[in-house]
């Protein structure tokens, strides 16, 4: 059974299906941008896919590209947007803890 309340952390899709373990870091300094990553990253099958092949530029596109879609005004930003997600992006890979694991696993 699939968590719809859950989303992905890197697209924001509902029902994420995999877990990736993590250790906490201070994503943003930013005032008004939530400022911590606690623990463990939820990620759709898509992102996960990208995630396993170490495919960051396509998981920092994917990424820009549902933001866009849910809040076309961003694309203004795009570039900027593009660098602050790679960079959240590259803190996850420096963070992680272990294998991913499906959610469903784990609800139980
Ligand atoms: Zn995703």
């Amino acid at each position: 059974m699939i968590n719809e309340i859950l989303q992905c952390d890197f697209c924001s899709m509902p029902g994420p299906i995999w877990r990736h373990p993590a250790r906490s870091f201070i994503a943003y300094c930013a005032p008004d941008v939530a400022g911590e990553s606690v623990g463990d990253w939820a990620a759709c099958d898509q992102c996960h896919v990208l995630i396993e092949a170490d495919n960051r530029s396509g998981l920092a596109q994917r990424s820009l590209d549902e933001l866009i879609l849910k809040h076309p005004e961003a694309i203004a930003a795009a570039a900027v947007l593009y660098k602050d997600l790679a960079e959240l992006h590259q803190r996850f890979f420096a963070h992680r803890s272990g294998r991913a694991v499906p959610i469903t696993a784990t609800v139980a």
